[in-house]
């Protein structure tokens, strides 16, 4: 008898998924619902925000109807919030690494489907504004081009039909758990990258789960792997960020013998969720020292509310003294790995030592040794900057 048929792996073709997988919609539908709460009378609560993600517009507006018991049907409160949303579809800004994934595959010629729950005319505004980005795309389809939305299988499936593929040929890429049912029961391959941090638990049904679109490895699925990869580094479109070092949580000199200088995270909660949770690397300038190699963590913090992160710089130097107060600037620029879990404590302060060794080294390299010029790095204090941060900094959790 035949040895039975290995299972498939042969991914030829991509079905991504757009919001919350390419698109940072997440920032804007508190934006919209937030002010629409507080006219009504009720408070936005960002712990239930997940419980709108991979929904359709009209299962969403039927959950925040529910959760703040607010005097309109699902059709009322639709077509007074859908005015305020269409506004804002241009608006949305990228996640990290999706322009990257989206250029690699169509230079690659990998076939790429977008397949979202949004209506067809909401993808094309939120779409229209990224450039490129509907001309890499062999088939684009929307939640009402197909009878039932995803969790149902029909979204991927009808991308699957329309680039003439089997579906186990396809890769999805969502950051949904209706997405990923639909994924899995389209029976294609899934690629999770959950929008919600802490519930990856959740996600088990996906093939493989990532943190963010940084951490694709197309080669895993047989397609062709990135290359902008520089000794274990990731360059990235740098970012900066300053303000007066505050006292930490006390874990980085105490617990972990490595003294962070750690910044006020509420001051920058808006620039903090539009990157991903991770390791990252660059510059730091301290108003009265100078400027030093750094290495990073952003984060999820259980102390915060699980919407904010905080972010956890280590400059490479020993200082003799502490700091608190100093105005310290970060530029930022590159991406080492994903948070990540250690058995024990050492192995963690053992990843921190090479995370330090691997940015140490990488820094030098011309790439990321011309940021260290970054007028941004010397800029004097400026005005009011330190006033935020006295009140936040004495108010931190
Ligand atoms: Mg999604």
């Amino acid at each position: 008898m035949a040895a039975p048929k290995p299972i498939s792996r042969i991914i030829s073709h991509v079905i991504l998924d757009l919001d919350g997988t390419l698109l940072n919609t997440d920032s804007i539908v508190s934006q919209v619902v937030k002010p629409f709460l507080v006219k009504n009378g009720k408070n936005w609560d960002s712990k239930k925000a997940h419980k709108l993600v991979g929904k359709t517009p009209y299962e969403a507006a039927a959950v925040v109807l529910e959760d703040y018991g607010l005097p309109y049907s699902t059709e009322e409160f639709l077509s007074m919030i859908t005015p305020m949303f269409s506004q804002q579809w241009g608006n949305i800004k990228a996640l990290p690494g999706a322009n990257r994934l989206i250029k690699h595959l169509k230079s690659n010629r990998v076939p790429t489907a977008l397949a979202s729950n949004s209506s067809r005319s909401n993808i094309e505004s939120k779409i229209s504004c990224h450039k490129g980005w509907k001309d890499s795309f062999s088939a684009i389809v929307g939640g009402d081009e197909v009878e039932k939305g995803k969790p149902s299988p029909d979204i991927f499936l009808e991308a699957a039909k329309r680039m003439n593929i089997d579906p186990s040929n396809c890769l999805v890429i969502e950051d949904s758990l209706p997405g990923v049912t639909a994924g899995k029961a389209a029976g294609m391959h899934v690629i999770a990258v959950p929008s919600v941090p802490k519930r990856t638990d959740e996600f088990s049904s996906a093939d493989e789960i990532i943190n963010s679109l940084l951490d694709v490895k197309p080669e895993t699925w047989g397609l062709p792997p990135f290359n902008d990869w520089v000794e274990g580094t990731l360059p990235i479109e740098p970012w900066f960020i300053g303000g007066p070092v505050i006292k930490g949580f006390g874990r980085g000199s105490k617990v972990l013998g490595i003294p962070t200088a750690n910044l006020p995270a509420e001051n920058f909660s808006d620039i903090l969720s539009e990157h991903t949770s991770g390791v990252y690397f660059g510059w730091a300038g301290l108003s009265t020292r100078g400027i030093y190699k750094m290495v990073m963590s952003i984060g999820w913090n259980p102390y915060f509310d699980n919407t904010e992160k905080t972010i956890e710089p280590w400059l490479l130097h020993g200082f003799d003294e502490d700091f608190y107060g100093e105005e310290l600037r970060l530029v930022i620029v590159g991406y080492i790995r994903p948070e990540a879990n250690f058995p024990s404590l050492e192995s963690l302060i053992e990843r921190i030592h090479e995370d330090g060794r691997i940015a140490e080294k990488a820094l030098d390299l011309p790439a990321y040794a011309k940021y260290k010029e970054s007028p941004y790095l010397r800029n004097p204090l400026q005005q009011g900057s330190s006033v935020i941060g006295n009140e936040t900094g004495q108010d931190s959790k």
